[in-house]
């Protein structure tokens, strides 16, 4: 093995996947298949995941042991492993063109697309691409037609004002919080106030000699360039073209610095001018008000925060998915899984046939399942398993089963699949409606918004809540990436207003289960305590809401 140089400390398993996961991407901008980048992906979760050292296994051989690494990803860490570098990825990186990636991130055009419209257009920077846009030449490239060429002229007229696609809350922290451990740092920006889309990606390291920080940024796997260096700053792009500014204060300010990226400007504002501290916590207690956790940072505040729900109060998730309906993962593994998070209690909530989309689960289906259900429940005991359904609401405000079953189950989750453009009194008639059926325990995802790409409905969250807390009808905090619904402002409304949330992942696999953080973090942003979140009581307690 003395062939093998000693293997830079750097090169720990999250380096290795960070390296992996910049391949994929540049595969995909590269129009490569894919097939190859999925494989890159996969092969950067299973390292990312992996007790011991991914390098002391290629060293050794041994890493095709692992299921999903084939040769040529083998080939790869082997590279990585002898010269610290894939050649093709810093080929790929030079023709990566963040600035014109970023341009298209502004203009709502994916990445792909983009680099293929300049490179017809021959653009070969932001400069070129709008100059040839405006003499007129977009038609030139196939696909564009009048209407989406006057739609990019607008747009890059209003460049400034634009309303961007801002990434989702799970991609921001695995990418801010991957690049702040790496240069031994930390989060800051949107991500570490769990914002639901992160617009200001911010990483704040604390050094004396700054160079070294700014060297060590630029070589980061998941930085393709850096467009803007200053003496203790700088903005990096990613392969994707989104921005990330570190700044790197003396460590005698960088409680101080933390503070003034991390909270929204309003709140910032308020507390200036901060004074001088290596501490966070210390930048506090000089300005003489309580700490104050990032999530409540938005708005100018000084008071005690209240106690805030944290992932340890929930004991229980309720509402997840299996292979019945459009779920990975089977009743058993997904109990199972639940169980070894730490929980008590796990509630199986399969689709209806209105959702169509998916499979759905008619009476008899659900019975077959509950028969499922009793056998992870024998097998798992004291942990229990509901009988749960995620049924859709109907056109005229019914439930897309019928009465006798829906008293059968546990936990009924109340969904709206279909009609979420509908006008504002319609839906909140038809949902109001189906609040009051009895076996009915929570409305899920109540405002059906789709991060970047549906808007919130128009429901009646006022007239929602008034009715929920009627009957004991809990409000759903979905954990989806995409969803996070209802967000923070409106669980502060349904809890301010004395409404109960349920903080849940609506997991389609094993995975999913692990996004619990996300409900747990939109609670948080909407003030919540333990008390005002369902699932942190003892299951007894949650199936007796229902009034
Ligand atoms: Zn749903
Ligand atoms: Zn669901």
């Amino acid at each position: 093995m003395s062939h093998w140089p000693a293997v830079p400390a750097v090169l720990d398993n999250a380096r290795v996947a960070a390296e992996l996961e910049a391949f994929a991407a540049l595969l995909d901008l590269a129009e490569s298949t894919p097939y190859a980048s999925r494989a890159y992906r996969g092969a950067a979760a299973i390292i990312r995941e992996l007790r011991s050292p991914i390098m002391t296994l290629v060293r050794e051989g041994r890493e095709r042991e692992l299921r999903g690494i084939g040769p040529g990803i083998s080939a790869r860490l082997r590279e990585l492993a002898e010269t610290g570098s894939i050649a093709e990825v810093d080929e790929l990186r030079r023709r990566a063109r963040p600035d014109l990636v970023a341009l298209g991130r502004l203009l709502g055009i994916a990445p792909r697309r983009m680099l293929k419209i300049a490179s017809v257009l021959g653009a070969e920077t932001p400069d070129d691409f709008r100059r040839i846009a405006r003499e007129g030449s977009l038609q030139r490239v196939p696909g564009i037609g009048p209407a989406t060429e006057r739609l990019i002229l607008e747009r890059l007229d209003s460049e400034a004002g634009q309303p961007r696609r801002g990434l989702l809350l799970h991609a921001a922290r695995d990418l801010v919080g991957g690049i702040a451990a790496a240069l031994g740092g930390e989060m800051a920006g949107d991500p570490r106030r769990w914002a639901d889309l992160s617009f200001d990606l911010a990483i704040v390291v604390p050094a004396a000699r700054p160079a070294e920080v700014l060297d060590a940024f630029d070589r980061l796997p998941q930085i393709v360039t850096v467009v803007d260096r200053a003496d203790r700053s700088a903005v990096g792009v990613t392969v994707e073209g989104v921005p990330v500014a570190l700044s790197i204060p003396e460590p005698a300010g960088f409680g101080t610095e933390l503070v003034r990226r991390t909270g929204a400007p309003a709140y910032v504002d308020a507390l200036e001018p901060l004074p001088e501290a290596a501490d966070e916590r210390d930048v506090y207690a000089e300005l003489g008000i309580p700490w104050c956790p990032p999530e409540l940072r938005e708005a100018p505040f000084a008071g005690e925060p209240p106690r805030l729900i944290e992932q340890d109060d929930v004991r229980g998730d309720l509402h997840c998915h299996t292979t019945w309906s459009d779920g990975r993962a089977s009743v058993l593994e997904m109990a199972t899984a639940a169980r070894d998070l730490g929980y008590e209690y796990l509630a199986i909530c399969d689709h209806t046939p209105n959702v169509r989309v998916v499979p759905g689960l008619d009476a008899d289906a659900l019975r077959r399942q509950g028969e499922e259900i009793q056998e992870a429940n024998d097998r798992l005991d004291p942990f229990r398993v509901l009988r749960g359904v995620e049924v859709d609401i109907l056109r005229d405000g019914g439930l897309d089963l019928p009465d006798d079953v829906l008293a059968e189950l546990d936990w009924v989750q109340l969904s709206l699949h279909a009609g979420q453009r509908d006008p504002g009194a319609r839906l909140t008639a038809k949902v109001v409606e189906a609040m009051q059926h009895p076996a009915v325990r929570c409305l899920s995802h109540p405002r059906g918004r789709i991060l970047n790409h549906r808007p919130s409905n128009a429901l009646d969250l006022e007239a929602v809540i008034a009715e929920a807390i009627r009957h004991g009808v809990a409000l759903e905090v979905n954990g989806l990436p995409d969803r996070l619904d209802l967000a923070g402002p409106e669980v502060r409304l349904a809890v301010e207003a004395g409404a109960t949330v349920v903080v849940s992942t609506d997991a389609h696999s094993v995975r999913g289960l692990g996004n619990m953080p996300l409900a747990v973090a939109t609670a948080r942003r909407g003030w919540a305590s333990p008390t005002h979140v369902l699932n942190t009581q003892p299951l007894d307690d949650v199936l007796a809401h229902r009034r």
